[in-house]
């Protein structure tokens, strides 16, 4: 952990369609979970990007016919996460990286006033699992992440993990979450913290502008552009 008084930004990154795809991988060990702890058949899953795990699962459990997910949902993200533990090898070859992320990740690592961390609606085993998979983990700080097993409102992610990071670095000048859906923005508008909107998902860049986000990207391919903008010195 870098130390402290150097320490002005924090920039919470989402995981999916934003820094990685992750190729289906996290869906099958989703559903292969749902099964093994319900015997449930799994028939797929709804459009669910930008939700947070413990909001869609919900969702999904009575989507199949089970009515109470709270019981299930301790032993669910347990399976999940040590299903797609298994089946995260096979991340790199089946996702893939999205344009300019491993550069702009290590740029904003190589400064001072900088910390990475995630704000994902994956459980954290999962959302740090994805990232790993590409080598990432060693540009952020996932510790003080928020994660899809935290809370099932995605802006109370971005707080609960603004409280971690405060915790650890001291307060930050500004905050600021990147992440490729309406859903994104809205959570970092909800917690009064800059919103940068990445076009990499399936929400065009007008539909980010129009939720509010401060500043809209086609994706982070112009890595000099992106360090600028986030690190406040565009
Ligand atoms: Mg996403």
């Amino acid at each position: 952990m870098r130390h402290d008084r150097d320490v002005q930004r924090l920039v919470m990154w989402d995981v999916d369609l934003t820094l990685i795809a992750a190729g289906g991988v996290g869906v099958e060990a989703y559903g292969t979970a749902f099964t093994a702890v319900t015997g449930v058949p799994w028939t797929g899953v709804f459009a669910a990007a930008g939700t947070t795990d413990l909001e869609m699962t919900p969702l999904l459990f009575a989507q199949h016919g089970i009515a109470e997910a709270t019981p299930h949902l301790e032993a669910f993200f347990t399976a999940y996460a040590a299903e797609f533990a298994a089946q995260s090898h096979r991340v790199p070859a089946e996702g893939r990286l999205l344009p300019g992320v491993e550069q702009v990740l290590a740029a904003l690592h190589a400064r001072p006033d900088v910390v990475q961390t995630l704000v994902t609606g994956n459980i954290a085993a999962v959302g740090i699992g994805k990232v790993a998979a590409f080598g990432l983990d060693r540009y952020l700080d996932t510790v003080v992440g928020g994660y899809g097993d935290d809370d099932a409102v995605r802006a109370t992610l971005v707080r609960r993990s603004r409280e971690r990071a405060e915790i650890a670095y001291g307060p930050f000048d500004e905050v600021l979450v990147v992440g490729d859906t309406v859903r994104d923005v809205a959570a970092a508008l909800g917690a009064g913290v800059t919103a940068v909107a990445v076009a990499t998902g399936h929400t065009p860049a007008a539909e980010l502008e129009a939720a509010g986000a401060h500043h809209v990207l086609p994706d982070l391919g112009d890595v000099d552009g992106v360090v600028a903008l986030l690190t406040g010195e565009a």
